[in-house]
């Protein structure tokens, strides 16, 4: 009983089939091999780029599809329903490429956004540290600028080390928070944008992390020992700003995660009304019993209450409405809510939810992290009661 959203329009239901198709006959196939490698194939991006899946909402300008937002959201949506968790477009397309749109010059978002449009690249951001995660402000990867480089233009010297970097492995644009600035807290936080390969002097992918969920997706460690970037890679007009670009950044973020969440929950819920309509118990299906019927019953009510407020937070977002009070809210209520239906949903199956056979196992170890990462639920709790 998925509900369709009310943003969908025949142009969305289209972007919907296409993804679909994409993640089912091209990325599901290579699952296997992308949780042992730990990190999904860089050619499936290109042929993501290939099919116009990526960028949608960024001008055509830079390669992107001139659309909105409702058609990353229709992607993000199809990915989760696929039960894929290994692609990192979310991160990729859903923010990074939306930092750059917002803040580099015009001559930069010629350079790069085509790049990350096509699938050539893959994009991450860089804010979690080992020491800090929530407290942001704490960071302590440095960025010293130095204008005697034989190159002759001025670069930033980067120095310090970050974790848990979704797309860290195949990154090769990477948005870096840093100090540029002796002010402490949020005034001396700059972005900065270095392209990395394998092969850049000062740059160093750590291990890939291994995680209880999402097993196939790259999250790294990256570590910064005096990488150079040219300063004109600083993001916005001045330093100091990185902050503030976060925070008009991050309602994104958050409703992206909603969305990844909520996508779950329907996912959940639907394959075990199909699970206890068919395994049989005392004589009868396990979905005649009265105890699974109020199970799914509240699962279903939460996911449409849920749907409900999601789809006006998108739209919300469409019309550039959306604040952080309601992105906040939508990011901490439907995690919540996912990890709980996850949860009942898998004691219905018995035994065999908890077999890695069956996809309510991945769900139920895929959500869990939505309710961490993005800014952990309590920090949304602490942010949506400022507004009050
Ligand atoms: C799979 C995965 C992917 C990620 N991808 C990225 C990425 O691409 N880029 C990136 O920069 N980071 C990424 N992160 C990091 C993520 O954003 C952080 O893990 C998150 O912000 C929490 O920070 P922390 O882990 O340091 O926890 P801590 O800051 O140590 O917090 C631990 C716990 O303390 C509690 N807490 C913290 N602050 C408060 C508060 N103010 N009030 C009440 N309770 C509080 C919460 O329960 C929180 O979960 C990722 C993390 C994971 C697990």
């Amino acid at each position: 009983m998925t509900v369709r959203p009310s943003w969908n329009d025949d142009e969305i239901e289209a972007v919907r089939d296409l993804a679909a198709a994409y993640f089912t006959k091209e990325v599901g196939p290579n699952a296997e091999k992308h949780v042992a490698q730990g990190h999904p194939d860089r050619a499936l991006y290109r042929r993501a780029g290939e099919l116009g899946l990526l960028g949608m909402s960024l001008p055509e300008a830079y390669g992107g599809g001139g659309g909105s937002f409702a058609h990353e959201a229709a992607l993000i949506e199809e990915q989760a329903r696929a039960g894929d968790t290994t692609m990192g477009f979310a991160v990729d397309v859903g923010i990074v490429a939306h930092y750059v749109n917002a803040y580099a010059t015009e001559d930069q978002k010629q350079r790069w956004l085509p790049k990350i449009c096509s699938g050539e690249w893959v994009a991450s951001i860089a804010m979690t540290e080992p020491g800090t995660g929530s407290d942001l402000q704490a960071i302590t990867t440095r960025a010293v600028k130095d204008a005697s480089t034989g190159s002759g233009q001025a670069e930033y010297v980067i120095n310090g080390s970050k974790t848990f970097i979704s797309n860290g492995h195949l990154c090769s644009l990477l948005i870096i928070a840093a100090k540029t600035g002796e002010e402490a807290g949020a005034a001396g936080i700059s972005l900065i944008v270095a392209e990395v390969d394998d092969e850049t002097p000062g740059f160093q992918r750590g291990r890939i992390l291994d995680k209880m969920g999402q097993k196939g997706q790259d999250t790294a460690e990256l570590f910064f020992d005096d990488l150079r970037v040219p300063t004109a890679n600083l993001l916005g007009p001045e330093e100091g700003k990185g902050f503030y670009q976060m925070m008009e950044q991050l309602p994104q973020e958050r409703l992206i995660t909603g969305l990844i969440a909520q996508a779950a929950i329907e996912a959940a819920v639907e394959m075990t009304v199909t699970y206890t309509k068919d395994r049989q118990a005392f004589g009868k299906p396990l979905f005649a019993l009265q105890n699974t019927r109020f199970e799914l019953a509240e699962c279903e009510t939460i996911s449409r209450v849920n749907r409900a407020f999601l789809d006006q937070c998108i739209v919300k977002h469409i019309d550039g409405k959306l604040d952080a009070t309601e992105a906040s809210m939508a990011k901490y209520w439907i995690s919540d809510r996912a990890t709980e239906v996850a949860d009942r949903c898998l004691q219905l199956f018995g035994g065999y939810g908890y077999m890695n056979e069956y996809p309510i196992a991945h769900i139920y170890a895929d959500v869990r992290v939505l309710r961490i990462l993005a800014g952990a639920n309590e920090v949304m709790k602490e942010l949506i009661a400022r507004s009050l």
